[in-house]
């Protein structure tokens, strides 16, 4: 079995499905969505930080360091600099351990089933209170499908509602099956459907997850649909009227679609974690909010049902 690293487990989320909710990322990610707003969840290894304006300096990671990844520097200021070269640097950890000013974190923590399930269930009271649950995100849940499997089944023996934010990659759609009995809902990232620019920019075919979401529709699952409004990559009049066409074929089914549109709120964490280069939408203005009305309307001219607008791709998709 595939063991996934954990990066958060976030508490009191409400918007990852409905009611309260705790909300747990697992990091990997098969796609490379340029826009990616969590690029902490998208390798499967564990990752080191580094928030170059929380450093003062003081050497403690240094003292640690037995790569040579972390050095201090006289550049001639009052105190030396420190210079982190990430091609030395094992991913020990140790420096994050040390330091004070929390200029240095820890992407990644291996958490057993019996250890998400009992984090989980301590929130119990407030799903109940308020029909909410757990959500599985990432990065992609489905990178670990008996892991996901195992923790679905004793989620549900414990009575607790279960959504998972996924873009339904699998090439095998036995990977994703078994997981439907033990999933209330699924909430699934479409990106485009254009099938050559969605292989082109995100690195992935389209038509597995197309088959896919066909197929969760075939089984009576649950299904919202998240589409990310990105400048230049899906937010054309022909991109719009693509969604609502693609969607008017489910509308009679579809439990809603949530609309995100797009924010950088990224970068920072691009940065941290020393994959700038990486991050292609560096400098790219955010969306205004009206450039997705146009999407809205073509939605509810096909009847597409539970239509909602918010902007925070990244925070609630699998980037
Ligand atoms: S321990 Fe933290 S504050 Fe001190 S030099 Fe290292 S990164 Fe900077
Ligand atoms: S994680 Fe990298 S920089 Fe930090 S102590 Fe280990 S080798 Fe050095």
């Amino acid at each position: 079995m595939k063991i996934p690293l954990i990066t958060e487990i976030q508490r009191f989320s409400l918007q990852d499905g409905p009611g309260i909710r705790t909300t747990i990322f697992l990091k990997g990610c098969p796609l490379r969505c340029p826009w990616c707003h969590n690029p902490e969840t998208q390798d499967t290894r564990r990752e080191m930080f580094y928030y170059e304006n929380r450093c003062v300096g003081c050497g403690r990671c240094v003292a640690v360091c037995s790569t040579g990844a972390s050095t201090l520097v006289d550049t001639g200021g009052k105190s030396p600099t420190l210079v982190v070269n990430r091609d030395k640097c094992d991913r020990c950890l140790r420096c994050a351990a040390v330091c004070l000013t929390e200029a240095r974190g820890i992407s990644g923590q291996a958490m057993t089933v019996d250890e998400i399930l009992r984090e989980a269930l301590s929130d119990k009271p407030f799903y109940k209170n308020s029909g909410g649950g757990v959500t599985l995100s990432g990065g992609d849940p489905l990178m670990y499908p008996e892991f996901v499997l195992e923790l679905a089944r004793r989620l549900h023996d414990e009575g607790v509602h279960l959504a998972m934010e996924t873009s339904c990659f699998p090439k095998h759609w036995e990977t994703m099956e078994p997981l439907v009995e033990h999933t209330d809902l699924f909430i699934v990232d479409l990106k485009c459907l254009n099938a050559k620019r969605h292989e082109e920019v995100v690195g992935w075919p389209l038509q597995p997850i197309l088959r896919n979401l066909n197929n969760l529709f075939e089984r009576n699952a649950t299904v919202r649909i998240h589409i990310p409004v990105i400048p230049g990559f899906n937010d054309s009049e022909e991109d719009f009227r693509d969604y609502a066409e693609f969607l008017a074929g489910y509308a009679d089914r579809l439990n809603g679609v949530d609309i995100l549109n797009y924010h950088s709120y990224g970068e920072g964490e691009y940065a941290a974690l020393g994959r700038m280069e990486t991050y292609k939408f560096a400098g790219v203005a955010e969306n205004p909010a009206e450039v997705v009305l146009p999407l809205v309307k073509a939605l509810k001219d096909k009847g597409i049902p539970g239509i909602t607008v918010g902007g925070l791709v990244g925070i609630t998709c699998n980037r």
